[in-house]
């Protein structure tokens, strides 16, 4: 038994009850244009995930299947041991894409996701409490007082109790993404993806928001992120994938990765970074 765990271990093979989320051959077309061509891997729980890779590669539209924003072609997908089958791969796209499951169990799965867009996606007409406590009243249907309390604790962590009765209009960048990360953890979810959560901010904004991130991954949580920001990805992530062309070109810890990666296409790629 033990050795099995070992071997396991050895292997990155994360015993079942650990893994947070797990993509099996996941394949994604726009018509006949196919952006993933296969992307299996897998996070355990605590883990922080980083794919970098060029521009077009597929890594949002990876993390907008994992959220189930977009349906894959083929593959599956498995979030806290639930299981969505897209199929297997056939060698036309499919037309019509619909989702094997019903939206009751997308709306459960989707509540265990918390996701940051590049742009924030705050609702401009709400204030930043308004914001944040929209999902939680009304989706998860939880006492209005308790939600509040929870949202201006969540608020402090991130910043910006002070900025609760604001509109998003009238905060910096830095602080608009840092409500929108408020927002997602006011769901309390099981994993957090973040689609390039700095790029559209002044750099001098861009600490700000990764202090945010950097101190949920010291808690432990689960987090995908895609982003540019390569010595921050150096820094936090436990396992970093190299998106290039709709495949994981390469993937491994990230000493491995920025220090000694093995796919040219990598090198080639990290070569923009430094400095
Ligand atoms: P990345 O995030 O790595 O820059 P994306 O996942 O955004 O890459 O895009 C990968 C490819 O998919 C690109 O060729 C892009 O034009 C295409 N694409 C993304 N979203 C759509 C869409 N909604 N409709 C059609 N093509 C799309
Ligand atoms: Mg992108």
């Amino acid at each position: 038994m033990e050795l099995n765990t070992t071997t396991q271990l050895e292997q990155g093979v994360a015993p079942k009850r650990d893994l947070a989320i797990s993509v099996e051959d996941l394949y994604m077309s726009f018509g006949s244009n196919t952006v993933l061509k296969g992307i299996s891997f897998s996070a355990r729980k605590g883990d922080v995930i980083s794919i970098i890779g060029p521009s077009g590669s597929g890594k949002s539209t990876f993390l907008r299947c994992t959220n189930l924003l977009e349906i894959p072609d083929s593959g599956n997908l498995v979030i806290n041991q639930e299981k969505i089958d897209f199929g297997k791969k056939s060698e036309k796209p499919r037309k019509k894409k619909r989702l094997p499951v019903s939206q009751k169990k997308v709306d459960r799965i989707r509540t265990q996701l918390g996701m940051v867009f590049q742009h924030f996606n705050l609702w401009s007409h709400m204030t930043v409490l308004e914001n944040i406590m929209e999902a939680p009243v009304h989706v998860l249907k939880r006492n209005k007082d308790e939600v509040r309390d929870m949202a201006m604790d969540i608020l402090d962590k991130v910043g910006i109790a002070d900025r609760a009765n604001y509109y998003p209009c009238n905060l910096s960048g830095g602080q608009q993404q840092r409500a929108a990360i408020a927002r997602a953890l006011a769901m309390e979810p099981d994993v957090m993806l973040f689609d390039e959560p700095t790029s559209a901010l002044d750099p001098e904004l861009v600490g700000e928001v990764l202090q945010v991130i950097r101190k949920l991954a010291d808690e432990g949580r689960t987090m995908i992120m895609t982003t540019h920001e390569m010595d921050f990805a150096k820094q936090v992530s436990s396992q970093v994938l190299f998106f290039d062309n709709g495949i994981i070109e390469e993937q491994g810890k990230p000493d491995k990765i920025f220090v000694t990666p093995e796919s040219k296409r990598c090198r080639e790629f990290l070569s923009h970074f430094m400095g």
